[in-house]
């Protein structure tokens, strides 16, 4: 038997930010990447970086410290090193590390994935026959030591085994390997206690979503065999991002001495009773930005019943920003309401430390706007069937067979983003910035032209982002100065913050979209991110269902659709990219949220007239799944990524009803397709679908291409659609 571990310490986070309160990692990690500093330079500045997140934690008196939270680019692929699945062809390279996380020279990158309904990406591990599972557990190690030294305790994160496999293949079919892998975890917790650590902190939020039987079973096997290790820390399993349902018993049945529950999203009511264990009690959301209500945390921890209860974060800290003090911009009655990750921790100390004593009701309540109850009925449609509104577009437009055009942005300069920066600093006159807006769109047009597309964009050069850009011109939102949230690796966004009832003081997007077409005689499409994407990627107010902010969205965007038509543009695209991203983790809820998500788009666009097209685009290749939902958008035209996955979505398209743009070629890559290639493609296309349905255009925006290459692409595309069009 391994000795009873000391008790769980009273307060924990389950994780923290790690990119650096001003990015410093993101910059130390270019510099890397790009030659100008050394390996030794990055690691002293992830050093200093996790030597400020122990000592502020331990200034804000937080009791239980967790390390190995930190990560050079991604847990998940940092657990892939830890237990030796490194493929062998990574090995050669200079840096095999970042060789799986971004490619080399002649090597592809391994493939990147949304975590959980997070916007965070993580490197899915690569798991063959020929992987041989050896421990390396010289980061875990090095950073316990690390803190050591500095004075400091840690509780080591590490991704759980079951959670790994399941990443690395959705199928479960990896969890035939769970007895390699649970090896070289009994040697981890060896090398931990030989270590003096107290505690590990395994995180399985795999165990939140839809388990097989036999997934449930093995993660019970799984946890009492590492429970049963003769030498070990305290096993503490941290689920989150949702309800554990029936793992939650699973779990408590093992040897485990401590159950992490996220409350904010899985609700304590539902929470069975736990003798024996220790509940790490996840009642500050680490998904948001709000201050927690007191009120809703005391009640939540109130509901547990266990042994013994540590106050605690949802899920890592590291989906929210450092620190709303360096938001000084910010309405001061907005920043009162936020909590940022330093807030989140002083948060999780008070509610542990004064458990009986904190006021209730005290502190401004997240979202305290009061809200306009959603009184307006939803919009009649006013659309016709397809068939009606096909024949109506195709006399207004008079477009060739296999339309050509793009998905939106053309490349941004370092000019546009240079002038953006210059109005904010208020160096740069307004109407200025305007003038190069205009002249860029100038450029674009008269490049399309030359081209030869026949359904033109005006670029966005206008844009900082698709959805912050939407955010700063609607009512009910903020924007931050440094609210940064990793994406990925050294990528951060800045998340809007939509903490009231969202209106459209104006039009947004109408000059630019008329400037535009004032500028051709051929259609120019106006161009609109949808609500789903918009809520998806801000933070969003926690008093009042999701369905009815992306409702009020909708409303907005729906006004902008109907000013673009007045004004004269006849195609308008309404993005939604994130459709898929939240769809809701347990598949009971996902009918639901289709329900609501899908008509929201429709009530966001069935106000344009019979003739307006409209279309919409989605980016990312396992659409089969949701191609119901794709199809009950009812968009005139939909363009969704394929380039990478070409049979695959062709196989699952079959039966679309509407006009359907499969990429041709893959914006990711600064390579160049030749006509040829863009041929065989269509070609498959055009077996898929009737030839009237089929639009000609690459997998997604240009806006990080250099214009070179978008020349040189978009010309083999135009050539291909031209041979193709002249054989029909
Ligand atoms: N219209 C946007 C663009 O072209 C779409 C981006 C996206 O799909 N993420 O940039
Ligand atoms: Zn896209």
């Amino acid at each position: 038997m391994s000795p009873t571990p000391p008790p769980f310490p009273a307060s924990t986070v389950l994780g923290y930010p790690r990119i650096g309160p001003r990015r410093e990692l993101k910059r130390a990690l270019e510099s890397y990447w790009e030659g100008r500093s050394t390996r030794a330079e990055l690691e002293r500045v992830g050093a200093g970086l996790r030597e400020a997140t122990w000592r502020r934690l331990a200034e804000l008196s937080l009791e239980g410290l967790p390390s190995n939270t930190f990560s050079l680019y991604d847990q998940v692929l940092d657990t892939a090193v830890l237990l030796g699945a490194v493929p062998e062809r990574y090995l050669a390279a200079g840096d095999p590390y970042f060789a799986m996380a971004r490619g080399t020279e002649g090597l592809a990158p391994l493939r990147m994935t949304k975590w959980f309904d997070t916007n965070y990406h993580y490197i899915v591990p690569e798991i063959g026959p020929e992987t041989v599972f050896k421990l390396d557990a010289s980061k875990p190690l090095a950073e316990v030591r690390e803190a050591r030294a500095l004075g400091y305790g840690t509780r080591p994160v590490v991704l759980g085994p079951v959670t790994f496999l399941l990443l690395a293949d959705p199928s479960g079919a990896a969890l035939d390997r769970l007895d390699e892998v649970l090896a070289c975890y009994e040697e981890l917790l060896a090398a931990l206690a030989a270590e003096g650590v107290a505690w590990v902190q395994l995180d399985e939020p795999a165990l939140v979503a839809d388990r097989t039987p036999r997934e449930l079973a093995t993660a019970g096997a799984a946890y009492d065999r590492l429970g049963s290790a003769a030498a070990r820390p305290g096993l503490f399993v941290a689920t989150y991002f949702g309800d554990p349902g029936e793992a939650l018993p699973v779990l408590a049945a093992t040897p485990v001495e401590a159950i992490g529950v996220d409350l904010v999203r899985g609700g304590a009511a539902a929470l069975p009773e736990l003798p024996g264990k220790t509940v790490v009690a996840g009642v500050v959301s680490g998904r948001d930005v709000w201050r927690t209500p007191p009120g809703r945390a005391l009640a939540a921890l109130a509901g547990v019943r266990a042994d013994r209860v540590t106050v605690s974060t949802s899920c890592s800290l590291l989906h929210v920003p450092y620190d709303v003090e360096a938001e000084r911009d910010l309405d001061p009655g907005l920043r009162g309401r936020l909590a940022f990750a330093e807030q989140k921790v002083a948060e999780v100390v008070a509610l542990s430390s004064a458990l009986p004593s904190v006021p209730a009701g005290e502190g401004p309540r997240g979202a305290a706007v009061p809200s306009a109850p959603l009184t307006a009925p939803v919009p009649r449609e006013g659309r016709s069937p397809y068939p009606v509104r096909a024949a109506a577009q195709a006399e207004h437009l008079r477009l060739p067979v296999l339309p050509t055009t793009t998905i939106g942005s053309f490349p941004q300069t370092g000019e546009l983003r240079a002038a953006r920066a210059a109005v904010a600093a208020g160096a740069l006159e307004p109407d200025a910035y305007e003038r190069l807006v205009e002249a860029e769109i100038e450029r674009v047009i008269r490049l399309q032209e030359r081209l030869g597309l026949d359904v033109l964009v005006h670029g966005e050069p206008e844009r900082n982002d698709m959805v912050q850009y939407f955010a700063e011109h609607l009512d009910g939102f903020a924007v931050t100065r440094n609210g940064w949230v990793q994406s990925y690796g050294s990528r951060c966004t800045r998340p809007p913050i939509l903490h009231g009832d969202v209106s459209r003081p104006g039009p947004i997007t109408v000059r630019w979209a008329s400037y535009a077409q004032s500028l051709t005689s051929r259609p120019v499409k106006g161009m609109l991110t949808g609500p789903v994407t918009i809520v998806a990627w801000s933070f969003v107010r926690d008093d009042l269902p999701l369905r009815d902010v992306v409702l009020q969205v909708a409303d907005a965007v729906r006004e902008e659709v109907r000013d673009l038509e007045a004004a004269g543009v006849s195609i308008i695209q309404v993005d939604e990219p994130a459709l898929r991203e939240l769809l809701p983790l347990r598949r009971a809820s996902q009918p639901e949220y289709l329900e609501w998500s899908v008509s929201a788009y429709r009530r966001a666009t069935s106000g344009a007239g019979d003739r307006t097209q409209i279309h919409t685009h989605l980016c990312y290749s396992d659409a089969g799944e949701i191609l119901a939902a794709i199809d009950g958008l009812d968009a005139d035209v939909t363009t969704i990524e394929s380039a990478r996955s070409g049979a695959r979505i062709l196989g699952a398209v079959g039966g679309f009803g509407r006009g359907l743009g499969p990429g041709v070629y893959d914006i990711h890559s600064p390579r160049v397709p030749d006509a040829g290639e863009v041929e065989d493609l269509l070609r498959a296309t055009l077996r898929a679908l009737p030839a009237e349905r089929v639009w000609v255009n690459p997998d997604c925006g240009l806006k990080t291409r250099a214009y070179e290459e978008v020349e040189a692409s978009l010309g083999n595309v135009v050539e291909a659609a031209r041979r193709l069009r002249a054989e029909l």
